[in-house]
């Protein structure tokens, strides 16, 4: 059987697969093939008033949305998410959202997109992490869409906690007064394409579209991975 030459770099600074941590083939980018092939597609974005849309209806609206992975506890998707956020490796949350872009840049609800936002990140998060994960993905899904990111037309104005163990409602109160466009951003009439890393009740991204709808956006949404089925 032919097997490819390694290359040196491999020899020395052997690379390793996000789901399962065996050595990588020369032409395997982050994941091997068997981790991406099974990885928890949801193909959503292939789905018109998929149970992310219906999600919205009611509280704000929201042209498309979609998550590329289903979350399953202890699963690969929450693997990659970890890796996403605690790695440090920036290339880990690019190639991600590589992956998510690609997928929809074949769907013409997204890659009608004029610009992609991620959800910023408070200061002070930044500043602990060293990165917004999100903006990661932005980039990554920018290099397979070819749609510029556009991370300083939405600001992040005041901490919120720890969103982890609180109720839906609190939450929303949480957020929702966070996000306002920033002076000076073009976005009257204009489809945004917001990213975020994790969708659980959709505070957060809701949070997010308002400011920019009252701009005179109009606001879709992808995320990397969702509890939703
Ligand atoms: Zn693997």
């Amino acid at each position: 059987m032919w097997k490819p030459l390694m290359s040196l770099a491999d020899l020395f600074y052997p690379r390793l697969c996000l789901g399962c941590s065996r050595n990588l083939h020369r032409h395997e980018n982050h994941l091997c093939w068997q981790c991406l092939h099974r990885l928890p597609r949801t193909r959503y974005h292939q789905q018109v008033d998929n149970p992310l849309e219906r999600l919205f209806w009611g509280r704000t609206q929201v042209k498309a949305a979609t998550s590329f992975l289903f979350f399953t506890k202890n699963g690969i998707t929450q693997h990659l998410l970890h890796q996403l956020k605690y790695s440090g490796q920036q290339e880990v949350g690019m190639r991600l959202g590589e992956l998510v872009g690609r997928e929809l840049q074949n769907e013409a609800r997204f890659s009608s997109a004029d610009a992609l936002i991620p959800v910023p990140l408070h200061p002070k998060k930044l500043q602990m992490r060293g990165y917004n994960q999100s903006a990661l993905l932005a980039y990554g899904m920018s290099r397979a869409m070819h749609i510029p990111v556009a991370e300083k037309w939405l600001l992040r104005q005041s901490f919120t906690e720890s969103q982890t163990r609180k109720g839906r409602y609190e939450r929303w109160e949480n957020v929702s007064e966070a996000f306002v466009c920033a002076q000076g951003s073009s976005l009257m009439n204009k489809t945004i394409l917001l990213v975020d890393d994790v969708l659980t009740t959709g505070a957060t991204l809701e949070a997010c579209a308002r400011p920019l709808q009252q701009a005179g956006a109009s606001v879709l949404i992808a995320t990397l991975a969702c509890s939703l089925r």
